[in-house]
């Protein structure tokens, strides 16, 4: 028999299992307090549980969906995690220190099938999603790493891959880490982005409070057609309209991401026309100066540039705040993941 991977169950899934073998309900509150709470690196740490019951989950279960295949640590702190998976491809996670808060930027799938220009991970293509564990695990594993002093206080899916195309393995990730008897985030701390799969989208909002972040990078059709090829699934109007119907508690705003590139977008026109589209949604706006790759044909505007463009959204009344680069120095910064595919 195929042994199951342990992080794939939230709470109510994972009743159902422990009764399948024989045991009462209530142990899988138990289980679920030594992964995500004490993250037990093996059965044997778990002393409230019979050797017997422990001795199947054992042998029932697997208990890593990940393992870490390297680190790597930048000279701001920032520290890029390689995970090898268990069918040997990687994938990478990265924590960014910005005290108090110790932010967990985690991927979603091995590659992704949507090709924006200016995005590393683009590149690959999809290879495939990942499972809930595999999500789970970079989380339980990061932790463990820091040790218990240091506790991640934020999570945002921008690492590699698109949440959204993932979303039956995303949704179950996410009830794991909000569940209060496991990790227990607030839903306040959790950022899902995504480059704007609309149907996906009204399913996150219903199901979920975590908070949204939307990759917009261009503020008309013609530019995000040729950034993003999404966008002619899924066109701004579309975006915008199901944008305007989130559903969100009254102090949540939707972020909004743009990738400023020099001469692409990020002119004054672009300002205001951004500052148009955004007029009738409750939003704050990430500016994202490009991270430069040798494969990647774009540039990154220079600092006043930013600034003027910053400034217009300001003048606007509009949250706009820059995305200081992390770990550029490790090829951690953001579009920069790309594992390389070798295999060890
Ligand atoms: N697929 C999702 C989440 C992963 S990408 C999305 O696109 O939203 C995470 C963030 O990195 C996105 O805002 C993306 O636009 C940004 N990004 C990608 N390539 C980049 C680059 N070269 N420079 C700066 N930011 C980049
Ligand atoms: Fe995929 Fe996001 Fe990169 Fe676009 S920016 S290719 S959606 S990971």
């Amino acid at each position: 028999m195929d042994r199951v991977f342990i992080k794939d169950f939230p709470l109510d899934a994972l009743e159902t299992w422990v009764q399948g073998i024989g045991e009462r309900p209530f142990r899988a509150r138990q289980i679920f307090r030594h992964l995500y709470n004490r993250l037990i690196r093996s059965w044997d740490e778990c002393s409230d549980l019979s050797k017997a019951f422990r001795t199947q989950l054992e042998y029932g279960t697997r208990l890593d969906a990940v393992e870490t295949a390297a680190t790597e640590d930048a000279t701001d702190g920032t520290r890029k995690f390689v995970f090898r998976l268990h069918d040997g491809k990687l994938i990478e996670s990265v924590l960014i220190p910005d005290p108090p808060r110790l932010t967990a930027c985690v991927s979603s799938q091995v590659g992704c099938a949507l090709g924006c220009r200016f995005c590393l991970t683009g590149t690959m293509g999809l290879q495939r999603n990942l499972s809930t564990a595999e999500i789970v695990d970079q989380l339980v594993h990061m932790q463990q790493a820091v040790g218990a002093e240091r506790r991640i206080t934020n999570i945002v899916f921008m690492g590699m891959g698109e949440p959204l195309a993932n979303e039956e393995a995303l949704l179950r990730a996410l009830r794991i880490l909000l569940d209060p008897t496991g990790f227990g985030f607030s839903h306040r701390r959790i950022t899902v982005s995504t480059v704007g799969l609309v149907p996906q989208m009204v399913r996150l909002g219903r199901e979920s409070p975590v908070n949204l972040a939307v990759s917009l990078h261009a503020a008309d059709d013609e530019t995000r057609n040729r950034l993003m090829p999404i966008n002619r699934k899924y066109p701004l109007a579309t975006l915008m309209d199901a944008c305007r119907a989130y559903p969100m508690p009254s102090r949540k705003r939707i972020t909004f991401e743009y990738i400023l590139l020099k001469d692409v977008n990020d002119r004054p026109e672009d300002a205001r026309r951004l500052v148009r589209l955004l007029s009738s949604v409750r939003s704050k706006v990430n500016l994202i100066p490009f991270n430069p790759h040798p494969d990647l044909p774009f540039e990154r505007p220079s600092e006043e540039r930013v600034l003027a463009f910053q400034d217009i959204l300001h003048q606007a009344h509009l949250t706009a705040t820059i995305r200081q680069s992390r770990g550029a120095d490790i090829r951690a910064a953001c579009g920069q993941l790309a594992a390389r595919m070798v295999s060890s």
